[in-house]
C-alpha cells in the first residue's frame, strides 16, 4: 500500500515544505519497500518536481471550487483520494489545518510536528516537537491509520529521483463554509517559514525608519526578515513577520536576532533554529542564554559593519 503525501502549493507553485514532505514520505516508503503517491490540488507546477524527491505517482486534482482554500473542503478532497494507511503533510499553516479534519474523517491517528524519520512504522512511532519547541517526545500511534505533519526544515529536502506518472482527477467538492475576506501577503521576497536564514529585529531598533539596515543584512544573506511581537503590534512591521508563541514558529538554519530581549514567548517560536546569533547592547539580555553566538554591542554600529564585511567577502 503506497505511502501518501499532501504536496502543498501556493497559487499553483509548490512550496519547499511540499518537497520536504515528499522526501519524508519517501523515507517511510523505503523502510517499507513501498512507493509514494502525492496528492496535490490545482497545481500549475509540473509533477516532475515531485518525482525528483521520490513520488512515483502524482494525483493532480482539478477542482474550480477548490481555487480558494478551505481546510474542510481540502480534507474532503484528500479523503476521497486517500487509499493508504499513512499520509504525510508539511506542518505549514494550511496543511496543519487540513490534517486534523482528515484525521476525524478517516478515524486515523494524528502526530504533528515530527522531526525525524519514524523509529518504527508498525506500530508508527516517531520523535516530535513538544511544548512550543522546548522539548521533544516519542509519540506512538495505537491504531492502524496515521497522519503525520513534518516540522519545517527539520527533516530536510532530499533528492531521490524516481520515474513517475501523473493522474488527473476532476473533483467537485462543495466549498461553501469558508469565504476568504482578506489575505495578508508577507512583504518580504521570501516565505518566512521556508527561509533558511532569518534576520529578525525587536524594539531595540527604536523605530521603523531604522529597518533599512535589517533589510540590507537580510539582502546580502538571502534571508527573510522577522520581528518581535511589540514591533508588529505598534505597526513598525507587518504582522506577517511576527514570530513567537503568538506569531509564526520558525526553524531556519540561522536566526539572527537584533535588539530583541529574548522573552520566553519570543523564544517559543524561534528556539528550534539550528544556529542562533544574538546582537544586543545589554550583556544581561536573556536571549544570550539561548544563543550559539552572541555579540554585546550597539546594533546601529554592528549591523551596517557586518553587512559591509559580508558584501566584501562575497565580492
Ligand atoms: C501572552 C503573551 C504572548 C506573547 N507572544 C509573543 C510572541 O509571539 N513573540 C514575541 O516576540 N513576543 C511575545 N510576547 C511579548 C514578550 O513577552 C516580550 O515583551 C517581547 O518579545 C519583547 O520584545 P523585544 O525583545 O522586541 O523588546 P524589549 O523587551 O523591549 O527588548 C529590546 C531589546 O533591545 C536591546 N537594545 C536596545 N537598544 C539596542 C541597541 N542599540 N543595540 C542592540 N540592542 C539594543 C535591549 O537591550 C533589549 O534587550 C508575548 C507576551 C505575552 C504576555
Amino acid at each position: 500500500m503506497a505511502i501518501y503525501v499532501y504536496a502543498e502549493n501556493i497559487n499553483g507553485i509548490y512550496k519547499k515544505a511540499a518537497f520536504e514532505a515528499v522526501s519524508y514520505a519517501k523515507a517511510i516508503a523505503d523502510q517499507q519497500g513501498d512507493t509514494v503517491t502525492a496528492i496535490t490540488i490545482n497545481p500549475t507546477d509540473a509533477s516532475d518536481l515531485l518525482y525528483k524527491y521520490g513520488a512515483s505517482n502524482v494525483i493532480n486534482v482539478k477542482d474550480e471550487g477548490l481555487k480558494s482554500f478551505s481546510a474542510k473542503a481540502y480534507a474532503e478532497a484528500v479523503a476521497q483520494l486517500l487509499d493508504g494507511k499513512i499520509i504525510v503533510f508539511p506542518h505549514t499553516t494550511d496543511a496543519s489545518s487540513i490534517a486534523p479534519m482528515l484525521s476525524v474523517m478517516k478515524g486515523f491517528a494524528l502526530i504533528t510536528n515530527v522531526l525525524e524519520a519514524p523509529e518504527s512504522v508498525q506500530p508508527f512511532q516517531v520523535k516530535r516537537r513538544a511544548f512550543s519547541g522546548k522539548g521533544v517526545m516519542h509519540a506512538k500511534a495505537d491504531i492502524d491509520g496515521v497522519i503525520v505533519t513534518v516540522s519545517q526544515n527539520a527533516f530536510g529536502v532530499k533528492e531521490n529521483a524516481t520515474q513517475g506518472s501523473e493522474e488527473i482527477k476532476n473533483l467537485s467538492v462543495a466549498n461553501e463554509d469558508t469565504k476568504v475576506l482578506s489575505h495578508e501577503q508577507s512583504s518580504g521576497q521570501l516565505d518566512l517559514k521556508e527561509a533558511e536564514i532569518v534576520v529578525s529585529a525587536g524594539r531595540g531598533m527604536k523605530g521603523p525608519e531604522n529597518w533599512g539596515m535589517i533589510e540590507d543584512l537580510a539582502g546580502v544573506l538571502g534571508a527573510a526578515t522577522a520581528c518581535s511581537k511589540p514591533v508588529s503590534d505598534i505597526g513598525w512591521r507587518p504582522h506577517s513577520e511576527h514570530v513567537g508563541q503568538t506569531g509564526k514558529a520558525i526553524a531556519p538554519n540561522l536566526y539572527i536576532a537584533v535588539g530583541i530581549s529574548g522573552a520566553i514567548q519570543h523564544l517559543a517560536g524561534v528556539n528550534s533554529s539550528k544556529t542562533i546569533v544574538v546582537v544586543n547592547s545589554d550583556a544581561e539580555a536573556p536571549f544570550f542564554k539561548s544563543a550559539d553566538y552572541g555579540v554585546v554591542g550597539d546594533a546601529f554600529q554592528i549591523i551596517p559593519e557586518l553587512t559591509q564585511k559580508i558584501k566584501a567577502l562575497k565580492g
